[in-house]
């Protein structure tokens, strides 16, 4: 390996279930692929979630948070099990990570949905129509309908009882939103899709307004744009159209979720959350797993996945990515595969295992 010429501080959050047995996993991974590329990390393991609020009495302890703050990425588990779920609900692990988010300032949510051809078959589409899908979902994380005001409970004026929210988008949030997706296109194959309901809503009308504004900045990534009714048909219909899809809160909570059906295997599948400067956050989309916890039974990979994406778009250190991305590609292709995803005629190996073969594939590459 080179000698180290780059130096980052990361925060591993290792939380609950199958959370510590995929972070320890990654770590690994992560080191070693970036030894390569001459960069060292300084990790600082802290608690967080259900294994928190044992140890302290709060899903996330504020020494968690600045921790977090001062470092360069976060790389996340996950939190939450039936431990805790009869919990006073302001006490419940996973209000440990609203917290998270809302302090390291992060409004934008990337999830890619890829089917891998070793695992074609896991699709819930047919293999023709998944064959080679290969999208990320751009998704606004702090504003939209979820926090817009007036919301609440009340009585119009024929005195029945009402309840309403309010979608609304001011334009440094629909700006701040465009430039991480228009980077995040670029960073991919140049193609952005920007999915609102223009026709009928205000505001998306002016959702798509200001990306059209901000497209000039980047002339080079082609802008498409698509009704949220006919992009949840696409998805299902004829998903590999789509490179990087850009749309707000509300829709991209429904077509993130739908994205990541179309590939089957939620053990694979990684998540980014970013902020305009600052630390990001980066996680797999499962849970914690507690029917598997402790038993090392969980697929990594989803985890390995999400440190990837912490090199590429939390620290813009692409080659070190590119070098995990294809170390699990390599895995796969040499047949091992953990319970979840594993297949007659492949290898079933455990957590800890299929990590040990990672880094075989990592170190193997010139
Ligand atoms: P949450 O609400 O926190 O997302 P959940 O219980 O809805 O949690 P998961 O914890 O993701 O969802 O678990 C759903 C199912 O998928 C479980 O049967 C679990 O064992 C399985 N699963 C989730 N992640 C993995 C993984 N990394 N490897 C293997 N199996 C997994």
């Amino acid at each position: 390996a080179a000698s180290p010429s780059k130096r980052y501080s990361i925060t591993l959050l290792p939380g609950d279930g199958i959370g510590p047995e995929v972070i320890s996993v990654a770590k690994n991974v992560l080191n070693l692929a970036a030894s390569f590329e001459g960069i060292e990390f300084k990790f600082q393991e802290m608690p967080m979630g259900g294994a928190a609020l044992d140890l302290t009495g709060v899903p996330l302890p504020e020494e968690t948070l600045s921790v977090a703050k001062q470092s360069d990425a976060v790389l996340l588990g996950a939190i939450g099990g039936y431990k805790w779920d009869n919990n006073e609900k302001h006490l419940k692990p996973e209000t440990g990570l609203l917290k998270l988010r809302e302090g390291l300032k992060v409004f934008a949510n990337l999830r890619p949905a890829t089917v891998l051809p070793q695992l074609v078959d896991s699709s819930t589409l047919k293999k023709e129509v998944a064959e080679g899908v290969d999208l990320l979902v751009v998704r606004e994380l702090t504003g939209g309908i979820y926090f817009g005001k007036p919301r609440g409970f009340g009585t119009n004026e024929d005195g029945a009882e009402i309840g309403f929210n309010t979608e609304v988008y001011a334009s440094y949030e629909i700006d701040r939103i465009a430039r991480v997706a228009f980077e995040t296109a670029r960073k991919r194959r140049g193609k952005l899709c920007s999915v609102d309901k223009a026709n009928v809503l205000e505001a998306s009308m002016f959702w798509r307004k200001r990306v059209i504004q901000i497209a000039s900045e980047y002339p080079d990534v082609e802008l498409s744009h698509m009704y949220v009714d006919n992009a949840a048909m696409q998805l299902i219909r004829n998903p590999k159209q789509f490179d990087t899809i850009v749309t707000n809160n509300i829709f991209g909570d429904i077509l993130s979720d739908e994205a990541s059906m179309i590939t089957g295997s939620i053990g694979m599948l990684p998540s980014a959350s970013l902020g305009e400067s600052g630390p990001g956050l980066f996680e797999p989309i499962h849970g914690s797993a507690p029917d598997i916890a402790g038993q090392d039974k969980a697929n990594p990979l989803a985890t390995i996945l999400s440190a990837a994406m912490l090199l590429k778009y939390g620290l813009g250190e692409e080659n070190a990515a590119k070098r995990i991305e294809a170390a699990v590609l390599d895995t796969l292709n040499r047949d091992f595969r953990t319970g979840d995803i594993y297949s007659p005629g492949t290898k079933l190996v455990g957590c800890k295992e299929i990590g040990e073969e990672v880094l075989k594939s990592v170190d193997a590459q010139v």
